[in-house]
């Protein structure tokens, strides 16, 4: 049996568990479909993250480079739900620097994956650590999962804020400066 057959035929017996039935005309469909959602939405676990850092940019920048407000979506890997908010990403050069919209192709590399939202800020900042060698980098992602809005406690607006902050980061001057930049309204 392929991978992809026997992924159908799991999903056929999960909504059969669910109580219904697979073969009705609403959702024979139904598992085809869900297939191939996920293949966008786990599309990360087939893209290498090194990818993103094939070209260099030699600039003289040693600046802090942000981009924020970079809307994104990924899946909680304790339900398998959305989560989804927005993400703000910098870093401090050190003679090598990516285009800004690499960043975005970074952090969705991992979003497309099952994700703990900590996780997600980790990855981006050591993947920036990894290939960029900056003199520090910084991830701040503010999001709301659906498992929080939907199950259980129920709350709805709940938001929740993750960071990760490497090298001179770590100053409160920097850090400072970092946290000011991405709450000034563009
Ligand atoms: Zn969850």
């Amino acid at each position: 049996m392929t991978p992809y057959y026997s992924a159908k035929e799991a999903l056929q017996t999960l909504i059969r568990y669910l109580g219904d039935d697979p073969c009705r005309e609403g959702l024979k469909e139904t598992p085809d479909r869900i297939l191939r959602s996920y293949e966008e939405l786990f599309g990360g676990y087939r893209r290498d993250p090194a990818s993103v850092f094939k070209t260099f940019d030699d600039g003289a920048c040693d600046e802090m480079v942000i981009l924020k407000n970079i809307e994104f979506s990924s899946m909680c890997e304790h339900h398998i739900l959305p989560f989804f908010g927005e993400a703000h990403i910098a870093y401090i050069p050190d003679g090598r620097i990516v285009g800004l919209s690499k960043l975005a192709r970074l952090l969705e590399i991992f979003a497309r994956r099952l994700q703990v939202q900590e996780r997600l800020t980790t990855q981006v900042t050591q993947a920036l650590d990894n290939f960029l060698k900056p003199l520090g980098s910084a991830c701040v992602i503010q999001a709301k999962h659906l498992c929080m809005s939907c199950l259980g406690v129920s709350k709805k607006n709940a938001v929740m804020i993750t960071s990760s902050l490497t090298g001179v980061f770590r100053q409160a001057e920097v850090r400072s400066e970092f946290f000011h930049l991405i709450r000034t309204k563009d």
